[in-house]
């Protein structure tokens, strides 16, 4: 656990959040300002800044994260009409917490390219 990680604090209970899915490697919840019908953030338990800070070890972590972000976007029903993963990272990419996440999105059209 990261020093005043916010998703660290969520993972720990110690910040309250709306649990979709959790196992020993990967805790599942929902955005707390949805940008599509469905919005959830899955995110590994092992504190990562962003998807940079992935190396070698991480290999089947990040695997198991795409698994199970599957699984969630197949029982949210966003399996059929589509959906969308976003990893913000960096400044320029977005990213306003540092702690890896994966956005899963649907349940409305999403236009592309993003602004
Ligand atoms: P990003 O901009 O990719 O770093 O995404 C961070 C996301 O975390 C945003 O979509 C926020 O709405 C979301 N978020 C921030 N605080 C919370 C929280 N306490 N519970 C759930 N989602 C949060
Ligand atoms: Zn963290």
């Amino acid at each position: 656990m990261a020093e005043d990680c916010l998703f660290c604090k969520i993972i720990a209970g110690e910040i309250p959040s709306n649990k979709v899915y959790s196992d020993d490697q990967v805790y599942a919840f929902r955005d707390i300002n949805p940008a599509a019908p469905t919005h959830i953030l899955i995110i590994p338990r092992k504190h990562l800044t962003d998807v940079s800070a992935a190396s070698g070890e991480d290999q089947a972590l990040l695997g198991h994260l795409l698994l199970k972000a599957n699984e969630v976007a197949r029982a949210e029903g966003l399996a059929d009409a589509g959906y969308r993963y976003v990893i913000n990272t960096g400044k320029d990419g977005g990213q306003t917490v540092f702690h890896l996440h994966l956005h899963i999105l649907g349940g409305r059209h999403l236009d592309w390219p993003p602004g």
